[in-house]
């Protein structure tokens, strides 16, 4: 028997399960005409604020403004540096470079997260804050990150787009900074239908700005009191997060057992590099994303897709300082990361996927390495 195919992302899937549901709130948000800064931006923000125990969250156009809107909000700009890890998509960086700042680029560790020793070695008399990336869903470990700061006296703001619902030591992703910064794009795993994005933080002055940011620097009284743009996060699609939010940590759980499956029957395969199982200690991961990596990643992902299983190599398969167009890090040399861009793929991960789908991706992944097949999963 032929499996069906398994595509790597599942857009119309995520749609029609809950499509009586979803519909009821854009009617019920479209004939009241409330599409901008209106009640329903405010009760998600609150969720959020709520789901996330952290003082306050603001909704915004995506999360690439959000990094922007939070840097200039802690007053970072001109001649400032900031360190990230140039493990990151793009966005990560260019909002250090749109903030006016200097991205300095730090290599991963084991994790495959930013690595705090890297880091340690690039601060200078300008560094001004670091920037934590929580990729595919887990939250980096943020002591030696947080003891960094506190001994060079430097901020932290969290570029946790790919890491809602994700926590370290029961701490949510994105709380443990002076802000935080989500991104609920559609493959995100609390996405919606278009951009959006948000920022939460438990600093009342930087919540204050980044509020005036948004919304062209006007105050409460549409006086406006300093120079802002537009990035406000749509009414409806704030509508159908909160809808999205309520039942978000069973998709949470259906994430967390498909990488406890993925983890179960191909840990034993020696050339893979499989993420952390969810029952590591001190992380309670998202899974965002399934990413592995692999001795004989290209053969192996051809090897799937000739099964119609669809994987993708994030970001164009390079790290930030690779994209020498940019010109910004001819020089930069991060051993660690460049490896693991040799190596890494991701695997469908995503709570429309079924058991069966699952079987195959992994059956199919134990015969190109010559393993048995799993007859079923438990
Ligand atoms: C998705 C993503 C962003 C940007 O979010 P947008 O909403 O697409 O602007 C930033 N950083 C990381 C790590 C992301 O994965």
């Amino acid at each position: 028997m032929c499996a069906a195919k398994v595509p790597f992302f599942n857009y119309p899937a995520l749609y029609k399960n809950d499509e009586e549901n979803l519909l009821a709130v854009m009617r019920d948000v479209c004939s009241r005409g409330a599409y901008i800064l209106q009640k329903d931006l405010q009760q998600f923000e609150n969720d959020v604020a709520t789901y996330l125990k952290v003082k306050h969250a603001i909704g915004l156009a995506d999360g690439t403004n959000a990094l922007i809107l939070g840097l200039q909000a802690m007053g970072i700009g001109a001649g400032d540096e900031v360190i990230a890890p140039s493990h990151t998509f793009i966005a990560s960086v260019s909002s250090i470079k749109l903030a006016g700042a200097i991205p300095v680029l730090a290599d991963c560790g084991e994790d495959s997260l930013i690595d705090p020793s890297s880091v340690e070695k690039l601060i200078t008399p300008k560094t001004k804050a670091i920037m934590p990336v929580h990729l595919n869903g887990r939250t980096c470990a943020m002591d030696p990150l947080l003891n960094l700061a506190r001994k060079h006296n430097l901020k932290i703001i969290e570029d946790a787009a790919q890491a809602f619902g994700s926590k370290f030591k029961g701490q949510s992703a994105g709380t443990f900074g002076a802000c935080g910064t989500f991104s609920f794009y559609p493959a995100k795993a609390l996405g919606c239908f278009g951009d959006g994005g948000a920022l939460v933080t438990n600093d009342d002055a930087i919540a204050a700005k980044v509020k005036l940011l948004r919304d062209h620097g006007r105050n409460a009284d549409g006086l406006v009191v300093c120079w802002g743009t537009n990035s406000r996060l749509d009414n409806l699609q704030a509508a159908i997060l909160a809808h999205k939010l309520k039942n978000f940590d069973h998709d949470l759980i259906r994430r967390r057992e498909l990488a406890g499956f993925y983890d179960r029957y191909l840990s034993e395969i020696k050339d893979l590099n499989l993420p952390p199982g969810p029952k590591s200690d001190d992380h309670f991961d998202s899974y965002q994303n399934y990413e592995l990596q692999s001795g004989s990643r290209d053969k192996l992902r051809d090897f799937l897709a000739e099964k119609g299983i669809g994987s993708v190599i994030q970001w164009g398969g390079k790290a930030v300082h690779q994209f020498h167009d940019l010109g910004d890090f001819q020089a930069v040399k991060l051993p660690k990361t460049e490896r693991f861009f040799e190596r890494c793929f991701m695997l469908p991960m995503h709570s429309a996927l079924t058991n069966d789908d699952v079987l195959h991706i992994i059956n199919s992944v134990r015969e190109f390495y010559s393993l048995k097949p799993v007859s079923a999963l438990e």
